[in-house]
Protein backbone atom coordinates (compact mmCIF):
# COMPACT_ATOMS: atom_id res chain seq x y z
CA UNK A 1 0.00 0.00 0.00
CA UNK A 2 2.27 2.86 0.98
CA UNK A 3 4.39 2.01 -2.55
CA UNK A 4 1.73 2.44 -4.36
CA UNK A 5 0.52 5.41 -2.70
CA UNK A 6 4.31 6.74 -3.31
CA UNK A 7 4.39 5.75 -6.85
CA UNK A 8 0.93 7.24 -7.44
CA UNK A 9 1.88 11.21 -6.09
CA UNK A 10 1.60 10.74 -2.61
CA UNK A 11 3.68 12.45 0.52
CA UNK A 12 3.93 10.32 2.90
CA UNK A 13 5.04 11.31 6.58
CA UNK A 14 7.36 9.37 8.87
CA UNK A 15 4.25 8.75 10.72
CA UNK A 16 2.84 7.51 7.70
CA UNK A 17 0.46 9.66 6.74
CA UNK A 18 -0.31 11.64 3.76
CA UNK A 19 -2.55 14.24 2.26
CA UNK A 20 -6.03 12.19 1.00
CA UNK A 21 -6.35 12.79 -2.66
CA UNK A 22 -10.33 12.49 -2.32
CA UNK A 23 -11.20 15.50 -0.49
CA UNK A 24 -9.75 19.17 0.03
CA UNK A 25 -7.44 17.83 2.49
CA UNK A 26 -5.16 20.94 4.14
CA UNK A 27 -2.65 18.49 6.29
CA UNK A 28 -2.23 15.01 5.86
CA UNK A 29 -4.88 13.14 7.61
CA UNK A 30 -4.99 9.60 5.77
CA UNK A 31 -3.62 6.79 7.12
CA UNK A 32 -1.36 4.59 4.81
CA UNK A 33 -1.19 1.39 6.61
CA UNK A 34 0.69 -1.50 5.18
CA UNK A 35 -2.30 -3.33 3.74
CA UNK A 36 -5.10 -0.15 3.01
CA UNK A 37 -5.45 3.14 3.86
CA UNK A 38 -7.89 5.28 6.13
CA UNK A 39 -8.37 8.73 5.88
CA UNK A 40 -10.00 10.25 9.33
CA UNK A 41 -10.84 13.79 7.25
CA UNK A 42 -13.48 12.17 4.59
CA UNK A 43 -13.66 8.62 5.92
CA UNK A 44 -12.15 7.25 2.74
CA UNK A 45 -10.70 3.43 3.45
CA UNK A 46 -9.90 0.12 1.34
CA UNK A 47 -7.40 -1.79 0.29
CA UNK A 48 -4.86 -1.24 -2.10
CA UNK A 49 -6.94 -2.03 -5.31
CA UNK A 50 -9.43 0.35 -4.04
CA UNK A 51 -6.88 3.27 -3.48
CA UNK A 52 -5.95 2.71 -7.42
CA UNK A 53 -9.54 2.14 -8.60
CA UNK A 54 -11.06 5.90 -6.43
CA UNK A 55 -7.90 7.51 -7.66
CA UNK A 56 -8.49 6.68 -11.13
CA UNK A 57 -12.40 6.14 -11.27
CA UNK A 58 -11.90 2.48 -12.75
CA UNK A 59 -12.96 -1.01 -11.62
CA UNK A 60 -11.42 -2.99 -9.08
CA UNK A 61 -10.49 -5.31 -11.88
CA UNK A 62 -8.78 -2.61 -13.79
CA UNK A 63 -7.03 -1.52 -10.90
CA UNK A 64 -5.55 -4.75 -10.46
CA UNK A 65 -4.73 -4.84 -13.78
CA UNK A 66 -3.03 -1.06 -13.50
CA UNK A 67 -1.12 -2.02 -10.74
CA UNK A 68 0.17 -4.98 -12.40
CA UNK A 69 1.46 -3.35 -15.18
CA UNK A 70 2.61 -0.44 -13.73
CA UNK A 71 4.49 -2.39 -10.97
CA UNK A 72 5.60 -5.12 -13.40
CA UNK A 73 3.88 -7.99 -11.76
CA UNK A 74 2.58 -10.01 -14.60
CA UNK A 75 -0.05 -10.85 -12.97
CA UNK A 76 -2.50 -10.90 -15.97
CA UNK A 77 -2.15 -12.39 -19.37
CA UNK A 78 -1.72 -9.96 -22.30
CA UNK A 79 -1.94 -7.13 -19.55
CA UNK A 80 -2.19 -3.85 -21.52
CA UNK A 81 -2.40 -0.30 -19.38
CA UNK A 82 -6.14 0.63 -18.44
CA UNK A 83 -6.95 3.98 -19.72
CA UNK A 84 -7.96 6.27 -16.35
CA UNK A 85 -11.08 7.77 -15.89
CA UNK A 86 -10.44 11.35 -17.01
CA UNK A 87 -12.85 13.09 -15.42
CA UNK A 88 -12.30 11.77 -11.71
CA UNK A 89 -8.49 11.74 -12.39
CA UNK A 90 -9.30 15.53 -13.09
CA UNK A 91 -11.15 16.13 -9.97
CA UNK A 92 -7.84 14.42 -7.82
CA UNK A 93 -5.53 16.29 -9.29
CA UNK A 94 -7.09 19.79 -8.68
CA UNK A 95 -7.19 19.14 -4.87
CA UNK A 96 -3.83 17.91 -5.31
CA UNK A 97 -3.02 21.23 -7.05
CA UNK A 98 -4.94 23.07 -4.34
CA UNK A 99 -3.07 22.28 -1.74
CA UNK A 100 -0.07 23.22 -3.17
CA UNK A 101 -1.11 26.17 -4.61
CA UNK A 102 -1.64 27.07 -1.14
CA UNK A 103 1.63 25.62 0.00
CA UNK A 104 3.56 27.46 -2.39
CA UNK A 105 1.84 31.24 -2.34
CA UNK A 106 1.83 31.26 1.38
CA UNK A 107 5.81 30.40 1.48
CA UNK A 108 6.24 33.04 -1.05
CA UNK A 109 3.64 35.37 0.48
CA UNK A 110 6.04 34.39 4.11
CA UNK A 111 9.03 35.23 1.91
CA UNK A 112 7.63 39.00 0.77
CA UNK A 113 7.20 40.06 4.15
CA UNK A 114 10.52 38.69 5.26
CA UNK A 115 12.62 40.99 2.55
CA UNK A 116 10.27 44.23 3.21
CA UNK A 117 11.96 43.99 6.75
CA UNK A 118 14.92 43.05 6.25
CA UNK A 119 16.26 44.81 3.43
CA UNK A 120 14.31 47.85 4.34
CA UNK A 121 16.49 50.87 3.40
CA UNK A 122 17.52 52.38 5.93
CA UNK A 123 18.89 55.87 4.10
CA UNK A 124 17.33 57.45 1.08
CA UNK A 125 20.46 57.61 -1.17
CA UNK A 126 20.56 53.85 -0.58
CA UNK A 127 20.55 51.58 -3.39
CA UNK A 128 16.95 49.79 -2.66
CA UNK A 129 17.59 45.96 -3.10
CA UNK A 130 16.27 43.55 -5.42
CA UNK A 131 14.14 41.57 -3.20
CA UNK A 132 12.97 44.66 -1.42
CA UNK A 133 11.70 45.62 -4.86
CA UNK A 134 10.46 42.41 -5.15
CA UNK A 135 8.48 42.84 -2.12
CA UNK A 136 6.86 46.06 -3.05
CA UNK A 137 5.91 44.87 -6.66
CA UNK A 138 4.57 41.24 -6.08
CA UNK A 139 3.22 41.63 -2.31
CA UNK A 140 -0.37 42.89 -2.98
CA UNK A 141 -0.91 40.39 -5.93
CA UNK A 142 -0.06 37.26 -3.73
CA UNK A 143 -1.69 38.21 -0.86
CA UNK A 144 -4.24 38.39 -3.54
CA UNK A 145 -3.93 35.15 -4.55
CA UNK A 146 -3.65 33.47 -1.09
CA UNK A 147 -6.69 35.30 0.29
CA UNK A 148 -8.71 33.52 -3.26
CA UNK A 149 -6.84 29.84 -2.79
CA UNK A 150 -8.31 30.15 1.28
CA UNK A 151 -11.69 31.91 1.36
CA UNK A 152 -12.60 32.27 -2.71
CA UNK A 153 -15.68 30.64 -4.01
CA UNK A 154 -14.96 27.24 -5.38
CA UNK A 155 -15.91 28.68 -8.85
CA UNK A 156 -12.90 31.12 -8.30
CA UNK A 157 -10.58 28.66 -7.35
CA UNK A 158 -11.48 26.03 -10.10
CA UNK A 159 -11.07 29.08 -12.56
CA UNK A 160 -7.52 29.88 -11.49
CA UNK A 161 -6.41 26.09 -12.13
CA UNK A 162 -7.84 25.58 -15.08
CA UNK A 163 -7.16 29.36 -16.57
CA UNK A 164 -4.11 30.38 -14.85
CA UNK A 165 -2.19 28.01 -13.42
CA UNK A 166 0.68 29.25 -15.06
CA UNK A 167 0.56 31.66 -12.68
CA UNK A 168 1.49 29.37 -9.21
CA UNK A 169 3.72 27.16 -11.48
CA UNK A 170 5.60 30.55 -11.72
CA UNK A 171 5.95 31.25 -7.71
CA UNK A 172 6.95 27.81 -7.15
CA UNK A 173 9.90 28.18 -10.23
CA UNK A 174 10.98 31.70 -8.41
CA UNK A 175 10.47 29.68 -5.29
CA UNK A 176 13.23 26.70 -6.38
CA UNK A 177 15.68 29.31 -7.78
CA UNK A 178 15.57 31.04 -4.13
CA UNK A 179 16.55 27.55 -2.65
CA UNK A 180 19.11 26.83 -5.52
CA UNK A 181 20.77 30.26 -4.67
CA UNK A 182 20.53 29.45 -0.88
CA UNK A 183 21.98 25.65 -1.58
CA UNK A 184 24.46 27.30 -3.66
CA UNK A 185 25.76 29.76 -1.07
CA UNK A 186 25.61 27.54 2.21
CA UNK A 187 28.29 24.95 0.09
CA UNK A 188 30.56 28.10 -0.49
CA UNK A 189 30.68 28.46 2.98
CA UNK A 190 31.42 25.38 3.88
CA UNK A 191 34.55 25.37 1.23
ZN1 LIG B 1 -10.07 12.22 2.68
Amino acid sequence: MPEAAKFYGLQITRSGMACCPFHEDGKPSMKIYEDHYYCFGCGATGDCTGFVSKLFGISQLDAAKKISHDFGLNLFNGEIAVPVNERVRTENNYHVWLRNARATVTEYLHRLDEWRRIYKPINQSEQLNPLFVESLQKTSYIEYLADLLSYGTEQEKRDLYKINSNTIMQIQKRLDKLAAVKEHTVKHKLI
